[in-house]
This record gives structure tokens, sequence and C-alpha cells, in this order.
């Protein structure tokens, strides 16, 4: 079958745009299929996507935009009777200004890459998360990314500092100065920015850049519970200041069992009820490294802590990371999982975890992990589960005065339950906001705002 033949309705003039539906074009990384794609259309320029959303807003199509498809919220799937836009080709490679410190680069380029092009310039970007192979700068300002390294920088959005975007009507709104002051009206890029790809399509990017820290020092601190490590939290922030860079929970019995399918030796000598990892860096010469390494003595003496592995190596440092980064590994090998992407007020996360255990009973054995610094948790249920586990799940959340999701984003997977944590005047704005930047309703429809009449309207 020809492309033309798969959508016949597509408009001649778009042909040029087209890329073989290949399979891998239907999910992101959730791993539930979605439908095949009418089409898939690849752009190369924001002039490019400026006609095919002017071609598909003249024909009532709906598309669903698509970067490195390593989302987990259902976002980049395919929804029946949409075409897929996909950055792929929105590659124009990193671009260093040294002098202003900033990066340009199309938003089809992975993180990886410009990570990359940073530390050979000897900057760096403060912006990482384990999918940093595939996941794009596009799709992580469309789902305004975050990752351990949001405890020191802030999320994706505080890395941006230009964007160029087209609207559902084909507008190309490009600011790509890179200025840090830029008042001259509404920032137009920053309401793209975590907006899903509902308001309009992310085609660069320029992103600020960080003098390169000069080394680091990983621990992993074996602690008796969640309490434990948010004292050791605490503890921390008021001692080591900026120079903490992140601060990664993990608790049992998640740890032991990615040691085990991971083939990751276990670091502690007896098992834990609570592992966290953090992480300092410091620009120039200092003294941070020391300073974990003695507030670790101390926590050790008073028995915050139970045990802890600290580094001496670049080497050692990665094999620390290698047992938080195997949580997410172990879970996508696992399978048939609900993984929620949950925020809670630092306070409320024992509390919180107590009140969904006793809610989801003996034996449901949720596993928990996350970026405990920013009180953003992955809270992952074995086997699938809908409403009727997720809403009272979710409801307790609310009660705890937590968001149902800190970064991975609404998507179509979770529209249902915004409603917990967003009152109604706040969805009745956003609805209207959506309608004012897409009144057709074409882009990525059904996503962070229901579409009208309940369902996307891919036709
Ligand atoms: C192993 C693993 C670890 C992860 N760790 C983290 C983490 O620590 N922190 C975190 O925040 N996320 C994490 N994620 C989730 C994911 O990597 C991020 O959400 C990432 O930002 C998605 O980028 P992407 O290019 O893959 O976007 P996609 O999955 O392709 O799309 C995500 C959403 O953005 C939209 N979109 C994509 N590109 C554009 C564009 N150019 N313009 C407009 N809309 C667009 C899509 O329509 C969709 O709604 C992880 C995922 C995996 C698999």
């Amino acid at each position: 079958m020809t492309p033309t033949d798969a959508a016949p309705d597509l408009p001649a003039a778009l042909a040029r745009h087209r890329v073989p539906p290949a399979p891998r074009y239907r999910d992101d990384a959730c791993g539930r299929p979605g439908a095949a794609p009418r089409a898939v259309l690849a752009p190369r320029s924001a002039g490019d996507c400026a006609e095919i959303l002017a071609h598909l807003g003249a024909h009532g199509l709906a598309c669903v935009v698509q970067g490195g498809r390593t989302g987990l919220s259902g976002g980049a799937r395919v929804a029946p009777g949409e075409i897929v836009v996909s950055t792929e080709r929105l590659d124009a490679p990193a671009r260093i200004d040294p002098l202003a410190a900033t990066l340009t680069a199309g938003a089809g380029v992975t993180l990886a890459a410009a990570q990359a092009a940073a530390g050979e310039a000897g900057l760096f970007l403060a912006a990482d998360l384990g999918a940093r192979g595939s996941a794009t700068l596009g799709g992580m300002a469309a789902t305004n990314a975050g990752g351990p390294l949001a405890l020191r920088f802030g999320t994706f959005r505080h890395q941006i500092l230009g964007l160029e975007g087209v609207l559902a009507d084909g507008t190309i709104v490009r600011r790509l100065g890179g200025m840090m002051k830029d008042n001259s009206g509404y920032d137009l890029g920053q309401l793209l920015i975590g907006s899903e790809g509902t308001l309009g399509i992310v085609t660069a990017l320029v992103l600020r850049l960080h003098p390169a820290p000069a080394a680091r020092r990983v621990a992993l601190c074996a602690l008796a519970d969640v309490g434990a490590a948010l004292a050791l939290l605490a503890l921390l922030r008021a001692g080591l200041g900026p120079a903490l860079q992140a601060c990664e929970l993990i608790l049992e019995p998640l740890l032991g069992a990615t040691c085990r399918s991971q083939r990751l030796a276990p670091p502690f000598a007896a098992p834990a009820g609570a592992a966290l990892l953090v992480e300092v860096a410091e620009t120039g010469p200092g003294a941070a490294g020391v300073r974990l390494e003695e507030m670790l003595a101390g926590a050790l003496g008073d028995g915050l802590i139970r045990d802890a592995v600290l580094s001496a190596s670049e080497a050692d440092c990665r094999r620390l990371w290698a047992l938080r980064e195997g949580c997410s590994h172990h879970l996508m090998q696992l399978g048939g999982t609900t993984g929620l992407d949950i925020a809670l007020p630092l306070a409320a996360i024992p509390p919180f975890l107590a009140a969904a255990a006793a809610f989801l009973g003996e034996g449901a054995g949720p596993l928990v992990f996350g970026h405990l610094g920013d009180g953003n948790l992955h809270f992952v249920l074995p086997g699938r589960h809908g409403p009727a586990t997720l809403a009272p799940l979710f409801t307790i959340l609310a009660r705890h005065g937590g968001v149902i999701t800190a970064e991975h984003g609404v998507g179509l997977d979770k529209v249902a339950y915004l409603p917990l944590c967003r009152g109604a005047e706040e969805l009745s704005a956003m609805a209207r906001l959506k309608a004012a930047f897409d009144p057709g309703w074409i882009l990525n429809p059904g996503r962070v705002v229901p579409a009208p009449g309940g369902t996307p309207r891919g036709r």
C-alpha cells in the first residue's frame, strides 16, 4: 500500500512531509498499544510545521505531536484517526554561544546530544533524566521535564531562555534571542512549556548553560524509613546549600529487587527500609565533598543513618547512579505495572504513604522511588489498575495536598483525575486557553483538557 492509499483524504501538499508509518509511532514508553496513525509527517522546519498545521486545520484533521516517545502519560500515544507529527527531522544540531553561555538547537535533538555539545564546550546543561538517549529537547519543553537536577537548577522551564513554536493555525512564534531579560509583552514560549503539545509545536529552543562542575561526589545512605530520609535531606540542605545537587529516594523492596534483576551488587551489608542517593558538585575547588563526608559521619554517629557508601572516584559515582537508574529499568522489564508520578509537600509524604498502604491493603506492594528533594515520588503498583483503585488513591493524595503528576504530565491517561487536584475555575480557564489557541481542536486533542464530546477528535 502506498502512503497515499493509507490516508486518501490527506492533502497532496503534505506528501513531501510523509515518512513510512512504522509500528514505533503508535505509543510512548507507557507500552500501551496506540492506534495505527493515519499518516506520519516529519517536518524539517517551523515553516513546514506551519504548512502542516494550516492544512490539517483546513481539513479538520487531528494530529498528535511526537518527540522521542519516552513520555510516561500516554501524551504521544496515537488515538484512532490521528496523524502523527514527528519532530525527528527538526534536528538542527546544537550551537553553543560561549559568551552568552547558551545552546540553540532544534526540538528533535536528544538530551544526550545537547549534553555532549555543552560538555565539549566546557559548559554544563543542567537537565538530566534516564531516557536521555531518546528524549528530545522539544518533548522535555512540552512536558516541562524534571529529573534529579531539578532540586538544584529547577525544572526544564528554568533552562529555557528562548523558544520557537508553531500554533495550531500555523502562526510561527519565534523568540530565539536568548536574552535573560525580555519583558516585551506576553511570553508565549512559556505558555507552550508544559502544555504537552496542546497549545503548539515547539520547533527550536535556546537553553541556558552553566559552568561545568569540577568534580562531584555521590553517597548512598541506608536509613530506617522515609521519615529518616526526610530528616537527612533537611540536614544536608542546611549544611551543603546549593552544592546539594540531587537527593533520590529508593524504598524497599524496590532496591533489593533492582539489584537482583539488574545484576548489581547490593550496596549495604544489611537491607535497609530506605536508601537516599545524594550528589554534591561544585564548579571550583570547594569543600562540599569533604563536608558531605563529615556530615554523613555525624549522621552515622547519631544513628540517623545505618550505613553509607561514599564515592571515591567518578567510576564510583556512576556505579551508585546505576542503582537509581536501574529502578526504572527493573520496572520497565517487569511490565504490566501502573506507574504514578506524584508530588506532595515534604511533611505530607510519610502520612500519605501510610494512608495509601492502609487503602491498598496487605500484599499490594507499591514500589516507591523518586526525587525526594522535590517531594516527587514514583509510586508504582504491580498490575494494571483503573479508576476503581486510582480515583480513591488520588483522592487520598489530594487530601494530603498532593498533585497527580509532578513531571510526566497529564497526557491521555490522567485527564479524568485532574479535577481531584485542580479547581473547577482553573479547569475552565485551561479549557478557554485551549479553545483560544486551538479552536479547531486539532493539536493533541484529549490531552490535558478533555476534548469536546469527551473523546479525542481523530476523524
Ligand atoms: C527510563 C525513563 C526515565 C525517565 N525519567 C524522567 C525523569 O526523571 N523526569 C521526567 O520529567 N521525565 C522522565 N521520563 C519521561 C520522559 O522521558 C519525559 O517526559 C520527556 O520529557 C519526554 O520527551 P520525549 O521527547 O520523549 O517526548 P514524547 O514522549 O514524544 O512526548 C511527550 C509529550 O510532549 C508532546 N511533545 C513532544 N515533542 C513536542 C514538541 N516538540 N512540541 C510540542 N509537544 C511535543 C507529546 O505530544 C506528548 O504529549 C522518563 C522516561 C523514561 C522512559
